[in-house]
């Protein structure tokens, strides 16, 4: 791994960072489903790093190391899902905490922190995050510890700026934690834009296939916060399997391929689809007419994701429908895979939803773009 950091991150990933056993000479990790580990006759470890695999697993190296690379952080942590992963964080703050989040974000987690946060003992405050001056107006002077946010978020790919973002938390003495599940490290870099967490839900594009739930962490410093999250992930043991582990650090090898022609297809299909008769609006941050777009520019490198919204005129029926007329998009939640799926958030989310009932949520794959688009084309017509 010498040297590793001078190598572009697309062959850190494909290479799991020039991975070779030294035992075997393998060139792809083996899965250790040992929960425990030997001691010498004076009851060191015979292997300093690994004790008791709730929190020290081998497993989870490679795909830890990996993320560490590519987010150019100083250290990165497995969670059993994304969900965990948030919620370590909530639960390393302290009662009295003031906590700010966007009200349009991953609903899961958003339905959990309205529940939990005043259980807990945290002051939450929602801001608006289409509206670039609401952030400032909501992080409260040496009260807020914790400014969350996600881009671009869920569904309407609303972008957040996180250089922004982050002066404001930290001149308020908070920090800046950013859910980057949709933009990926392939596309953005939350730390080196002033963030100081980082989680991925890796169900998504991390691993990339629609066979694992884990989730990840990544941190700018190991400082007395991630010590706190590290602790309670060993406490909590909120880890992944070993083989989720290991099925994710082959994910991993071809994320770059995925998310770039993720990326590109799903910038044609809504450049293309954007003048169609049927459609009030597509929602993507890579169209100009997008109000991130901007901001997504200097943000984003490369592409903009995989991820687009599609605003179906004749309300929550005609939107059913289109998705009812699709034969290569699979109707299904979750995102990031390599099979493009459509879903229709407000039937999943129910009635307390602030998603319109007109919106189609599309998480474009790896398929060929004109199936894609024919597929689209005919279920609008
Ligand atoms: C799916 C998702 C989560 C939750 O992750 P799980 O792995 O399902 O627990 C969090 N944030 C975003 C943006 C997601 O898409």
């Amino acid at each position: 791994m010498a040297g590793s950091n001078k190598l572009k991150p697309e062959t850190c990933a494909a290479q799991a960072l020039h991975f070779v056993d030294p035992t075997t000479g393998a060139i792809v990790p083996g899965i250790q489903p040992s929960t425990t580990f030997a001691r010498d006759q004076d009851y060191r470890l015979i292997v300093p790093s690994h004790s008791y695999a709730r929190d020290e697993s081998p497993s989870f190296d490679a795909a830890e190391a990996v993320l560490q690379r590519l987010e150019n952080a100083a250290d990165a942590m497995l969670f059993s899902s994304g969900m965990a992963a948030a919620v370590a964080v909530f639960q390393s703050l302290a009662p009295g905490d003031h906590v700010v989040a966007p009200r349009v974000m991953y609903w899961g987690l958003r339905n959990w922190l309205t529940d939990f946060c005043g259980r807990w003992g945290l002051e939450l405050e929602l801001f608006d995050p289409g509206d670039p001056r609401a952030l400032a107006g909501t992080i409260r002077q040496g009260r807020t510890r914790l400014v969350w946010i996600e881009t671009p978020s869920n569904p309407t790919w609303d972008v957040i700026d996180i250089a922004a973002a982050a002066e404001l938390a930290h001149a308020a003495g908070a920090m800046l934690a950013v859910d980057s599940t949709a933009a990926t490290p392939v596309l953005t870099r939350p730390l080196e834009l002033g963030a100081d967490l980082v989680m991925h839900s890796a169900t998504k594009y991390l691993n990339g296939h629609g066979d694992v739930v884990a989730g990840a962490l990544a941190t700018a410093q190991r400082d007395e916060f991630w010590e706190r999250l590290c602790r309670q992930r060993h406490d909590g043991g909120a880890i992944p399997g070993s083989f989720e582990a290991w099925l994710l650090q082959r994910g991993m090898r071809t994320l770059f391929l995925r998310v770039r022609q993720a990326s590109a297809s799903a910038l044609r299909i809504a450049q293309e689809l954007e003048p169609h008769p049927a459609l009030e609006s597509v929602l993507y941050p890579g169209l100009e007419s997008h109000p991130g777009h901007a901001i997504a520019r200097r943000q984003m490198l490369g592409g903009y994701g995989g991820m687009l919204s599609l605003r179906i005129r004749g309300g929550r029926e005609a939107a059913l429908a289109v998705a009812n007329r699709c034969r290569v998009f699979i109707r299904a939640t979750s995102l990031g895979g390599v099979e493009s799926l459509i879903e229709h958030r407000f039937s999943i989310e129910g009635p307390t939803s602030p998603v319109p009932p007109d919106l189609l949520r599309l998480s474009i794959g790896v398929e060929a773009v004109d199936d894609l688009l024919d597929d689209l084309r005919q279920a609008l017509a």
